[in-house]
């Protein structure tokens, strides 16, 4: 933990461990021995352990001829992590060449990151970060996790606003929901929340979408007559019911062109359903593509594109019912909401 004084390490023998390749002779003079969990052992000069990690720091500068520090560089400090995290981290604070750590795999940049936080190593921690920006091609739910824990607040926003293409809760997204923190857990949930209220709220306006006025009659003149047939508009309500049970399909509305369309090819057919729609007796379009398409896009430009900074504190949740203004961390909710 930053800032706790490390405990006094159970210097144990290199006898039975094996020295990861990449350490072999790589530091010349005075050497202290890292231990895997998985009994892989790590030579390093202490020099770079001190220069850039608080925990070593502070563990080899303990006065000397105390015995643990003796026999620190004697013998060897086993540690909980395993070797590939371990030829990482050092590899990071030492400069010897390794791979490029595969941070995209199942959990091992949180682990990584667990580590360097452990043992105070800031530069793991920036070089980690640097590659999770926001189009880093990981999930964007274990992206925020990572971002919201490390309380990096633009890759939390970043991550939170790629999640948006995405239905939570379906199956294949439920296992990452449950690792994140409830906090930033909440805060996802409030994001998409808002954004579907948003939504529904504003499709529900009748002076942009006339189509809200039921059994309207169509306008069109035929030979001088209006057709006046009493239209119901059931592709419009069909459109509102699918946007607002299934948003994530409509993500892409807002940069449409045309039709709605998504760049990737995707298409949205309740809305191109929308746009074909004619009256069942004069064949007009019941819908201006331009002025409809026009109006999707400036309410979408308007919605809620990723979680809250500063917000009243009843935004999330109904147990939360204090009208105070709160200013909240962007990650870490609860733990630091304060009243203003
Ligand atoms: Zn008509």
């Amino acid at each position: 933990m930053a800032g706790l004084n490390p405990p006094t390490p159970l210097i144990i023998s290199t006898a039975t461990s094996s020295i990861h390749p990449s350490f072999v002779g790589a530091f010349s003079g005075l050497t202290v021995t890292l231990l895997s969990s998985d009994n892989i052992s790590f030579p390093i000069s202490p020099e770079s352990l001190t220069r850039t990690s608080g925990y070593f720091r502070m563990l080899l500068t303990l006065p000397q001829g105390t015995p643990a520090v003796t026999g620190i560089q004697r013998e060897c400090i086993p540690l909980t992590e395993t070797s590939d995290i371990l030829a990482s981290l050092l590899s990071m604070i030492s400069g010897i060449a390794l791979a490029c750590p595969p941070i995209h795999e199942h959990g091992f940049a949180e682990r990584l990151l667990k580590a360097a936080e452990k043992y105070e190593m800031p530069m793991p921690i920036a070089f980690v970060r640097s590659l999770l920006s926001p189009s880093f091609d990981t999930s964007a739910i274990r992206l925020y996790g990572i971002a919201c824990r490390m309380n990096w607040e633009a890759e939390a926003r970043g991550a939170a606003t790629r999640t948006l293409g995405l239905d939570l809760m379906a199956p294949e997204n439920l296992a990452e929901l449950g690792r994140l923190d409830t906090p930033h857990l909440l805060k996802l949930l409030s994001l998409h929340n808002r954004r579907r209220k948003a939504v529904a709220e504003a499709l529900d306006d009748k002076t942009l979408y006339s189509a809200n006025e039921r059994w309207n009659r169509c306008t069109r003149d035929i030979n001088v007559q209006a057709c006046d047939v009493v239209v119901d508009h059931p592709k419009w309500l069909a459109f509102k019911l699918a946007w607002s049970r299934e948003p994530w399909r409509f993500l892409s509305v807002g940069e449409a062109e045309t039709g709605g369309e998504k760049p990737a090819g995707q298409r949205i057919p309740e809305l191109e359903a929308l746009l074909d729609d004619r009256c069942g007796r004069c064949n007009r379009n019941l819908y201006s593509r331009t002025a409809t398409l026009d109006n999707l896009r400036q309410m979408v430009q308007k919605l809620p594109k990723t979680i809250e900074v500063t917000c009243s504190a009843n935004y999330t949740s109904d147990n939360v019912v204090t009208n105070h203004l709160y200013v909240v961390s962007v990650i870490d909710g609860a733990a630091v909401a304060r009243s203003k």
